[in-house]
């Protein structure tokens, strides 16, 4: 019996091509070493008691109520969060669990210790991947951390010719980059080889920090 656990801020069934091919459940974990000016999910950031403590076994039951839907359609669970690539054994534990039908995929910021990442080359069929900007100044003011970490996963992702297993997601921030910015980083990563991009713009309410994707243009 295993004792690994994790706290899960929210599970969101029936999603349709949002996050990722087929119907996806969306799995997000409470937790993020970033500070996204303009953070998608704040919830996920704050210790929050009414998170649920769960095991892979015990999450893989809530779930499992969808997988004639994930094997028919290509979907699968989709694990956010928060930052997923935090918890790697978590992961690697639950595929064992769902077997090789279901898809299961990451929204990372990529800012994730190397050996974390190793751990799930193997067990992650897609990487969708939200790499704010490359440019480390503009990285670092609107994160607050540096990128370092980001280009070297990058390098180790490419390095094991991974490119199909991954999605980039190239955001346009305001007040943090324009058009120009994002297109250079796209031209840095498809110098590193990757081939798999997805534009699109933050919005932000007013007197919030919030932010919405207002625009979600494939190139
Ligand atoms: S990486 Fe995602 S969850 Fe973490 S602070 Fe940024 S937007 Fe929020």
């Amino acid at each position: 019996m295993t004792s690994l656990s994790a706290k899960i801020a929210a599970i969101s069934r029936h999603r349709l091509a949002i996050d990722g091919d087929g119907v996806t459940t969306l799995v997000a974990f409470a937790g993020c070493a970033l500070c996204c000016r303009y953070c998608l999910n704040p919830q996920t950031l704050s210790p929050n008691p009414k998170f649920q403590n769960l095991t892979p076994q015990q999450l893989y039951e809530k779930v499992s109520i969808d997988s004639l839907y994930f094997i028919a359609t290509g979907g699968g669970v989709t694990f956010g969060g928060g930052e997923p690539c935090l918890h790697p054994d978590f992961i690697d534990e639950f595929r064992k669990l769902c077997g090789p039908q279901w898809q299961i995929r990451v929204e990372t910021s990529l800012n994730i210790p190397s050996d974390n990442l190793i751990k799930l080359l193997d067990c992650v069929d897609q990487f969708i991947i939200d790499i704010k900007d490359m440019d480390p100044e503009i990285y670092s003011s609107y994160t607050l951390v540096d990128n370092r970490l980001v280009l070297s996963n990058l390098n180790l992702l490419a390095t094991a010719n991974l490119y199909d297993k991954c999605l980039i997601r190239l955001p346009l921030i305001p007040n943090y980059n324009n058009e120009t910015n994002r297109q250079l980083s796209q031209q840095k990563l498809i110098t590193l080889g990757f081939k798999n991009f997805d534009s699109f713009n933050y919005k932000i309410k007013e007197n919030t920090l919030w932010h919405e994707v207002n625009k979600h243009v494939k190139s």
